[in-house]
């Protein structure tokens, strides 16, 4: 045979090889839906609450087991939690626990509205948490409750101060970037950062299909939050290719730091290095496409070497962007279904 090597022998990756897509992104990291139930009822997410039954079929731990050793096994060091409201699940301890003992992960991250987090986060941490994302999308109380439906920021803030104290888990505060309260939250947010070593990250208000009204009156870009933190001496810090989507800026006379994710921005996708699954177990590639792929099959059976098989064979098709940038959400009805 010599040096022959045939073509299938150069196009079929191994089947522990890492994840890489067609555009050669490393897919390290997933984002895990473990409910689409929400308890908030976000105006730009759910206003109208979540208004079906809950789901019987949810993902099972053990179903969970499966799909992120599968995973680990091909790269992804990292897994986020995600929903709808993560909490929502009794078992969400049982689920750190096992996400966090998977061989190859290094990180389980949460990202919560925040309500439970005073009442369950020793359960999170004694798991094997490291990371909790949550939101405040307005620091005064009364646009805080109008924006999400539960008047409970002055508790939120408190159960945040005690995780700070606590030091177990690295915490970052998302908020979304909206029109009407982009300057007021800025400045609260730089009061809330100065002695505080949190990521305050402002998100750009994305548009679904359920949410173009809103959208289309309260989008800006963040550029204009970037112009203001550079007057002030705010630096971008060097992107590593490690990082997320934020950008991060930082100031000396501060203890956090303020980050801008800009999802409209065009080289957003380049860096892109995940994917995520539904809490019944489809796939979806990019959180805005407009086709997802069951693997449920292989997690019910427990069976990692046909997940991978799959995975090795989906991953290529993963979309090189979004198409947000012409008003098209794929099949995004809001992000509660599939997580943030
Ligand atoms: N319920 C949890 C929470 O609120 O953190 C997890 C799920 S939520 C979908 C995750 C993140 O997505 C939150 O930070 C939320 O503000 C953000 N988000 C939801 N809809 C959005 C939109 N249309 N544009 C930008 N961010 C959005
Ligand atoms: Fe629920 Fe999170 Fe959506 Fe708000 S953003 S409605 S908390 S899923």
């Amino acid at each position: 045979m010599g040096n022959f090597v045939s073509q299938t022998q150069l196009h079929t990756p191994n089947q522990d090889d890492a994840l890489t897509d067609a555009y050669a992104r490393r897919l390290t990291y997933l984002r895990l839906s473990i409910t689409d139930v929400c308890n908030f009822r976000c105006d730009y997410c759910l206003p109208n609450g979540y208004d079906k039954k809950r789901p019987t079929d949810e993902l099972s731990v053990d179903e969970i087991a499966t799909l992120v050793r599968g995973f680990a096994e091909l790269g992804t060091k990292k897994v986020r939690l995600t929903g709808g409201e993560p909490s929502l699940r009794r078992d969400l301890p049982a689920i750190i626990d096992t996400v966090a003992n998977t061989n190859g992960i290094d990180k389980v991250c949460i990202s919560t509205n925040g309500y439970r987090l005073g009442k369950q986060v020793q359960d999170w941490l004694e798991a094997g948490l490291s990371q909790i994302n949550t939101s405040i999308d307005s620091f005064d109380p009364d646009v805080f409750a109008q924006i999400t439906g539960h008047d409970i920021l002055p508790k939120l803030l408190g159960d945040i101060d005690d995780v700070l104290a606590d030091g177990r888990a690295v915490i970052k505060i998302n908020a979304i970037l909206k029109a009407q309260h982009a300057n007021a939250t800025l400045s609260q947010a730089l009061d809330y950062v100065r002695h505080r070593p949190v990521s305050f990250r402002f998100i750009e208000f994305m548009q679904t299909t359920d949410n173009s009204d809103l959208f289309f009156r309260e989008h800006i870009r963040s550029q204009t939050l970037i112009d203001q933190l550079l007057d002030m001496g705010w630096q971008a810090l060097p992107r590593r290719h490690t990082d997320g989507p934020a950008i991060t800026y930082t100031h000396s006379d501060y203890a956090g730091t303020i980050g801008i994710i800009a999802p409209y921005a065009p080289t957003f996708c380049e860096s892109c290095n995940r994917v995520r699954v539904n809490a019944q177990g489809k796939l979806h590639m990019c959180l805005f496409d407009s086709v997802n792929f069951d693997l449920r099959e292989a997690l019910q059976t427990n069976d990692t070497t046909a997940l991978k098989q799959q995975l090795h064979t989906l991953i290529p098709a993963k979309p090189e962007h979004h198409f947000l940038h012409d008003d098209d959400s794929g099949l995004m009805h809001n992000l509660s279904l599939v997580g943030g």
